[in-house]
């Protein structure tokens, strides 16, 4: 039981877990897919919250090991406060634990899937310099194509932008080559491996 507090000021205890393994519960998949995981229902007012409260997300079989850390402790995780459970890695806000769930899902690494985003990031900024593009991985299309999403370029519309198998064999082969040349290495700090890093981190930033 977990205690939350609703936008109405009621406090209650919601039936949500701190951890999950994704092994002993597969629907569980989908469900952070979907973005009903961490979700319940306001007993005062009937509205549904979405949480992103500190939760461990295991897959003992994809030998993942997440937690899942609220989009309010960005700042401490960026700036190397946020004290990580040894061996786990760390996803920031709901949407990056959807994200990379995905990676796993679809047998990818997430290494080679930020790297993908760098260079997306790249070219988003290259034809609308002023845009502050968030890229998030959906999964793999028919064609075998990474599908990703690029939010931020114009107001509220998500631009699509595939990526060939290939290329991310391509990326893949060179991140597990030299992970520590620059870009790559620039992608993980400490538990935290995000393209986020690169965006807010950036040697000019300090
Ligand atoms: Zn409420």
């Amino acid at each position: 039981m977990r205690k939350i507090t609703c936008n109405c000021e009621q406090t209650f205890t919601a039936d949500l877990p701190d951890e999950v393994d994704l092994d002993q519960s597969p629907d569980t998949v989908q469900s952070i897919n979907e973005g009903t995981f961490l979700s319940c229902i306001c007993p005062a007012c009937g509205a549904e919250l979405h949480t992103d409260l500190e939760t461990r997300v295991v897959w003992p079989s994809r030998s993942m090991k997440l937690v899942l850390v609220p989009e309010l402790s960005r700042f401490a995780v960026l700036s190397g406060r946020y004290e990580a459970a040894e061996g786990y890695d760390l996803v920031v806000g709901y949407a990056e634990l959807a994200d990379r769930v995905t990676v796993y899902r679809d047998g990818l690494d997430p290494l080679a899937v930020e790297a993908l985003k760098f260079h997306l990031v790249q070219k988003a900024l290259e034809s609308s310099p002023e845009s502050a593009p968030i890229i998030s991985f959906e999964g793999v299309d028919a064609d075998s194509n990474l599908v990703f999403h690029v939010h931020g370029l114009r107001d509220s519309e998500i631009a699509v932008m595939k990526v060939p198998e290939k290329l991310y064999q391509t990326v893949y082969g060179s991140v597990t080559a030299k992970p520590d040349e620059e870009p790559h290495s620039l992608l993980r700090n400490g538990a935290y491996l995000s393209v986020q890093n690169l965006a807010f981190g950036g040697s000019d930033n300090d």
